[in-house]
């Protein structure tokens, strides 16, 4: 905890119109959870307006209108902040509520450089013990996509949540989720930016991060994909080996391998939403996805400190691949290859010898075209698009701009 007072934060608004600040991040997320609001302050629901300012802002994000996109997330009281992170030279947008809140959403970080299709969310930092500083430790070591990390207790609501489950968590008996509770609550910022970068990074893998009181006769870890079906693609069992490598003693279920019923996040309304659920907040998923993950871990195997993290992060590493070609910073340019011309409007022509495949990614590491033959190629919509030509001999890769 002291190593909190020696790392100096620089902060400065810069001339792009949004603040900039450095240092490690995880001393940055783990500064919020320290400082979380105090027992008299409580989470305020976010309107439908709300929501729909929310999502122009992020949207603006993804246009790389950074300023824009501030000046709008300003109207919720929220800031977007350029990171950069010391400790591993990246460079995130971490969005905040200001220093002085009253809306207590919850702080969400966006890496547009990421090398794994992963993004980590801890909706009860605070109540299951250290899911928040494991989480970004992870985030971290991992490069994936994006954070979530809630903003107050799950306990701190004015309200009941409406959407489906009970839990004697806030109280002796049994009732309804709070409407604090991000993992139980659809009317969040929490749930609208899942389902953004759902579709906008073409299903990536979330993963959930919880902690659970473990009976004599649980195992250590439970994971699920917030249903009892087996999707087509099921990354589950692959997961469980890994994470058991890590450690002898560790014993585990999977909800729909295991025949197993408790804590298995089937009322969780991300868990709903990406199983394609058309109302998250009252439906269980009919179907799914094979994307989401839910994982409840005991405390002091793997939350307790380091030791534990350090074995999620390599169970979860050696599960998902770092792929640099995520990453816009590894892009190799040459003259064997030539695309013309480069920037377009959208039709151009690459040319070079022996070319068998041309592959085409979005600046958010998406593929969206393959190709075969040298033709004209044509891309209907304005931005940064990487390009991978594989020859008889070499793979290159070229950089096209479409105004
Ligand atoms: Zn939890």
């Amino acid at each position: 905890m002291a190593s909190f007072l020696r790392i100096t934060l620089f902060l400065i608004i810069s001339q792009f119109g949004f603040a900039q600040i450095q240092g490690d991040i995880r001393v940055y997320i783990n500064n919020k959870i320290a400082n979380f609001p105090s027992e008299d302050e409580f989470f305020n629901v976010p309107s439908e307006n709300d929501l729909l300012i929310w999502e122009q802002g992020i949207n603006e994000i993804f246009e790389d209108k950074i300023a824009l996109a501030n000046n709008t997330l300003n109207q919720l009281n929220y800031q977007i902040i350029r990171y950069k992170d010391t400790v591993f030279q990246k460079e995130y947008f971490v969005i905040e509520e200001f220093e002085s809140q009253n809306k207590y959403w919850g702080t969400f970080i966006l890496n547009f450089n990421a090398c794994r299709r992963l993004i980590i969310q801890c909706p009860h930092p605070k109540h299951d013990t250290n899911t928040g500083s494991q989480g970004i430790y992870c985030f971290q070591k991992l490069n994936a996509l994006a954070y979530f990390v809630s903003g107050i207790h799950r306990c701190q609501g004015h309200d009941f949540s409406p959407c489906s489950g009970t839990t004697k968590t806030c109280s002796t008996e049994s009732n309804p989720f709070k409407d604090s509770d991000n993992a139980h609550t659809s009317q969040s910022v929490f749930q609208r930016l899942t389902t953004i970068l759902n579709d906008k990074w073409n299903q990536p893998t979330f993963i959930q991060l919880h902690g659970f009181g473990k009976k004599e006769s649980d195992p250590y870890l439970i994971l699920s994909n917030g249903t009892k079906f087996t999707p087509e693609d099921d990354i589950l069992p692959l997961f469980q080996e890994n994470l058991l490598n890590q450690d002898s003693l560790l014993t585990s279920k999977i909800a729909h391998l295991d025949d197993w019923n408790r804590l298995i996040g089937r009322t969780n309304v991300q868990g709903r939403a990406l199983n394609a659920t058309e109302n998250p907040c009252l439906d269980y998923a009919t179907s799914v996805e094979g994307n989401f993950i839910h994982l409840e871990q005991e405390r002091t195997k793997m939350r307790k400190d380091s030791v534990g993290w350090n074995k999620l992060y390599n169970a979860l590493s050696q599960t998902f691949k770092c792929d640099p070609f995520l990453s816009n910073s590894t892009i190799q340019d040459n003259n064997i290859i030539l695309v013309t011309p480069n920037p377009n409007y959208g039709i151009f022509t690459i040319d070079g010898i022996d070319i068998n495949l041309i592959i085409i990614y979005n600046s958010f590491g998406q593929k969206i075209k393959t190709i075969h033959s040298q033709n004209e190629i044509y891309l209907p919509k304005s931005g940064i698009y990487y390009i991978k030509i594989i020859t008889s001999i070499e793979k290159y890769y070229k950089t096209v701009v479409v105004l």
